[in-house]
Formats: C-alpha cells, sequence, structure tokens
C-alpha cells in the first residue's frame, strides 16, 4: 500500500540469524501532524483576541498615570499587561515550534550574515541585562551560513539570552563564532547557576525546565532549548551542552561545513 509508511528494523537472532521487524508507523506520523496542526491553528487563532486585549490593557495603563497621580487600578492593569504579554510570548513560542516541527521542507535558503545577526542579538541581550553582565565576543568576520533566516535567529537570540538570564549579575557571557574542521560553531558560555548532569538530556523537552519558578520570572516561556533544538535540525546541525553545577554552562550550536558561505569582505569606508 502507497499510502502506508513502514518501520524498518534489523536485530540479530539467535547466532547467525537476524530478525526483521516491519511495524506500520503510518497512523502515529499522522497524529503526530494532526497535533502539529492542531497547535498551529490554536495559536494562530488565539493571537488575535490576545492583541486586542494587549492594545486595551496598553491604553488602561497609560491613563492610570495620567497627571503624575496613579489611579486606584494602577497596579492590576500592569499586571494583567505584564501576564498578557507572557501569553503572547509562550504563543509565539508554541507556533514556531510548530513550525519547526513540520519539517524542514520548509525552510528558505538564504544568503546569511550571521555575524550581523549575532551582533544584534547581543545588543538585543544587553537591553536584557541592563548592564549586569559582561560580554566577550570573539566572531570570525566573513563567516555566513546559508538557510532560514528565522531558524538562525531563533537560535542565536534564545542560547544568548538564557545566558543572561541564568547567570547572576556580574557574571560574564562569552560568544564564539567561529570556522571548525567540523562546521561552523556557535556557542554561548555564561559564570550562571549551571545544570546538573541528570537534567542535561532533558533541556530540550518542551516546557521541561530546571526551576519553573526561575524561569517564569525571567520571561521564560519553557519551549527556548526545543525551538534551538529543532531549529539546528533544519540546518542538519545539533546542540552540545556541557554544564556544571555554581560554574556555568556552554551551549554549542554545530553546523555542517555544506552550510557554510564565505560573505564578501565589507566595502571600505568611503573618504570624503
Ligand atoms: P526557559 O524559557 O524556561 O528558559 P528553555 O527551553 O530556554 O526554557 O530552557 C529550559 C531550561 O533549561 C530552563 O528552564 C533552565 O532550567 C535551563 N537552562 C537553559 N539555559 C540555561 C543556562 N544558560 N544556564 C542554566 N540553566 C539553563
Amino acid at each position: 500500500n502507497p499510502a502506508k509508511t513502514l518501520s524498518l528494523r534489523v536485530v540479530p537472532y539467535g547466532r547467525n540469524q537476524r530478525l526483521l521487524i516491519v511495524r506500520d508507523v503510518s497512523e502515529r506520523l499522522m497524529l503526530d501532524a494532526a497535533r502539529r496542526d492542531f497547535v498551529a491553528n490554536a495559536s494562530h487563532e488565539l493571537r488575535t483576541p490576545l492583541t486586542v486585549l494587549r492594545g486595551y490593557l496598553d491604553l488602561m495603563e497609560m491613563e492610570s498615570q495620567g497627571n503624575g497621580v496613579l489611579a486606584p487600578w494602577h497596579a492590576p492593569v500592569v499586571e494583567m499587561r505584564s501576564q498578557a504579554m507572557r501569553m503572547e510570548n509562550l504563543i509565539n513560542d508554541m507556533l514556531k515550534l510548530a513550525r519547526l516541527e513540520s519539517g524542514r521542507a520548509q525552510m528558505r535558503e538564504e544568503r546569511l550574515d550571521a555575524p550581523a545577526m549575532i551582533q544584534r542579538a547581543v545588543e538585543d541581550a544587553r537591553a536584557l541585562s541592563r548592564g549586569q553582565h559582561r560580554f566577550e565576543l570573539a566572531v570570525e568576520p566573513g563567516l555566513g551560513l546559508s538557510g532560514g533566516e528565522t531558524q538562525l535567529q531563533s537560535i542565536f537570540v534564545n542560547l544568548i539570552s538564557n545566558a543572561v538570564r541564568y547567570t547572576p549579575p556580574g557574571g560574564a557571557i562569552r560568544v564564539r563564532w567561529q570556522q571548525t574542521a567540523e562546521g561552523v560553531r556557535f556557542s554561548v558560555a555564561d559564570t550562571g547557576i549551571g545544570i546538573a548532569q541528570k537534567d542535561i538530556p532533558r533541556l530540550t523537552e518542551r516546557f521541561y525546565r530546571v526551576d519553573v519558578g526561575r524561569s517564569q520570572a525571567s520571561g521564560g516561556t519553557g519551549l527556548g532549548l526545543s525551538i534551538v533544538k529543532h531549529a539546528l535540525e533544519a540546518f542538519d546541525g545539533r546542540l552540545e551542552i556541557e554544564s556544571e553545577i555554581g560554574v556555568g554552562s556552554t551551549f554549542t550550536g554545530v553546523f555542517p561545513p555544506h552550510r557554510l558561505l564565505r560573505l564578501p569582505a565589507p566595502e571600505p569606508a568611503e573618504t570624503p
């Protein structure tokens, strides 16, 4: 039946024999696709009403502090607005993840100026850090990639902002972008709280958090690393995680050589 998807596995059986296990996985794949479609549609539908609510809450917050006097409903409005923003982040991440999970067929093949994108992600992270962390950058110029911009941006933004969110003030964050024998490596090393070895394999599961309170308080949705993992897979890459409690963590995205792209050197600035 051409509509069926079969999974084949060969396992040793007895001394010189092999067993071929054939499994019909069509239904499981269909259910997976139905779940992804549902999540994508639901997230999309939730966005519109939420945008309307956010709009009115923005307005009410402004009104509640008119003439320099705070209205009695100022505090609840600020709280409602912050919860609405949290919901928006969550819905956007759910939509992103559902799109990524539906396969790499959708990834665009663009020429990406990765060093410039890293610069922008670091600038955003500086704003998030409010000057409380030291940033060190070692970015190889001219080292671009081919692939989708949204996917690459998700990788850079999530890993750098996680480093800020899980590193106490005074800590350092080192961002590296370099070519190696196995391709291109993007690594973010922090001197933060670190992660226990037992938790590392589970970090890329949806909504897995070591400390739910800390994740939510710092604006996390619990989906960041799942998004990073899937985005890296779209580039045929992989995620490596090393960490030690109380010492810090290093997250590295490894991109294969066939994604590498040499960017033209920037035009020298014209002298008047
Ligand atoms: P969240 O929105 O909760 O940060 P992520 O998927 O990005 O979701 O990360 C999952 C969990 O991994 C986090 O809740 C946190 O416990 C842990 N984690 C991620 N990055 C770091 C880091 N740089 N240092 C320590 N823990 C981290």
